[in-house]
């Protein structure tokens, strides 16, 4: 068979956690709590199935839950998303990304990537015949930044979509106003479309609030917002989101959906729908990861890893210049091994295997489970 995927194998997620795994390491790669989420959540599930929620939903999602997203969006972002119409429950975040890309890229189209990129958004623009343009970040003193310049000169007439995500995988930046403003300045008059990946909105530290594309009325008229529930509730294996996007978008975006999936299980949509009326859950979550994180950095101060940033998202990059010399897979497979702490290299999330001598750390993990990767590779 001739692969439509010429330049793809194993995830590098896969292929790390079966290292970390094999070799009996902490796993710091793959992004996923190794703690429970609340049982309350649990329970609304339950009560779900019991309640006899257990046949195929509506193809766009349980009504119930698209009204409770619809109405956290506009809480947060003071943006007005019509439920019925604007609203989509996805298999995941991954599924919405596949599904908004293969559904507005024609072959030949050009999507425009910021890099380092989180590893499904190649493959879905390669599939759907689309030629992806990456634009790399900027790693200057304040950690990881978007040339926004470089970004405006990537764009050409074919140019269809413009990937952004923030909080950032694997990076930890964020975009702030004045990058929306930048990016607005780029689509303003064109018919550019942004697709905007939001799985860690509720992982912002330091007061600072996320920036998404909802705010911005100019944006969000052409941009498919991504979430996911995984993230948010720590359920990553309930492989649940949500897509929204203005009516005309969305309409092709569910023409897509209703035959990549057709649907997303019923009890969870509905216990995510009740558990939701309480916002204190996503709302107590910066506070709840900034402890982690500055316990993780804390315990690497005196080490010689270089800390980066970390302004977003469950993930601390390192450099290890000081450490090794070697490659960045190859220093992550040693960790593993050797250090028996799993990491990934920032080079997978490269198309062209960019090497900076950085290294992703998961800090979504339990405090005994940080304080035992840190006294490994303190020593280092
Ligand atoms: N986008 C980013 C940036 C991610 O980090 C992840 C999770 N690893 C996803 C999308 C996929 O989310 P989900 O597990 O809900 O498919
Ligand atoms: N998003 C997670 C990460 O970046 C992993 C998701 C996956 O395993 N595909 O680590």
């Amino acid at each position: 068979l001739q692969t439509r995927l010429p330049a793809v194998g194993y995830t590098v997620f896969s292929l790390m956690s079966a290292l970390a795994s094999e070799h009996g390491a902490v796993n710091l790669g793959q992004g996923f709590p190794d703690f429970p989420c609340e049982p309350a959540l649990l329970d609304h599930v339950d009560a779900a199935m019991r309640a006899g929620h257990n046949q195929y939903p509506m193809m766009t999602g349980v009504p119930a839950l698209r009204d409770a997203i619809a109405a956290k969006i506009a809480a947060l972002y003071g943006a007005q998303y019509n439920p019925a119409s604007e609203i989509t429950v996805t298999a995941g975040a991954t599924q919405a990304l596949t599904t908004a890309i293969l559904c507005c890229v024609h072959p030949g189209d050009e999507v425009i990537v910021i890099e380092p990129a989180y590893d499904s958004y190649l493959p879905a623009i390669t599939l759907a015949g689309g030629v992806p343009v990456p634009v790399a970040m900027e790693l200057g003193e304040q950690g990881y930044t978007v040339p926004w310049d470089q970004v405006a000169a990537a764009v050409t007439p074919r140019t269809r979509l413009i990937v952004i995500n923030t909080p950032h995988n694997p990076t930890g930046a964020i975009l702030r106003a004045p990058d929306l403003h930048a990016l607005g300045g780029i689509v303003r008059g064109s018919d550019i479309l942004i697709l905007s990946d939001e799985v860690y909105e509720h992982m912002v530290y330091d007061g600072v609030r996320h920036e998404s594309v909802c705010r911005y009325p100019e944006l969000a008229e052409r941009s498919f917002v991504v979430s996911s529930f995984g993230k948010t509730y720590h359920v990553t294996g309930w492989k649940i989101g949500y897509v929204a996007a203005p009516a005309s978008l969305m309409a092709e975006f569910r023409k897509v959906h209703q035959y990549n999936v057709f649907s997303v299980n019923t009890p969870m949509q509905h216990g995510l729908a009740t558990y939701m009326a309480d916002p204190a859950p996503y709302r107590d979550l910066p506070a709840f990861y900034q402890r982690k994180r500055d316990l993780f950095r804390d315990g690497l101060k005196g080490s010689r890893f270089t800390l980066l940033p970390a302004d977003g998202t469950y993930f601390q990059c390192v450099k290890y210049e000081a450490i090794s010399p070697i490659l960045e897979s190859d220093f992550a497979q040693w960790l593993t091994t050797e250090i028996k702490v799993a990491a990934i290299p920032v080079s997978a999330f490269y198309s062209q295997g960019r090497e900076s001598g950085i290294v992703r750390f998961c800090f979504a993990k339990k405090d005994e489970t940080l304080r035992l990767a840190l006294e490994r590779l303190a020593r280092l």
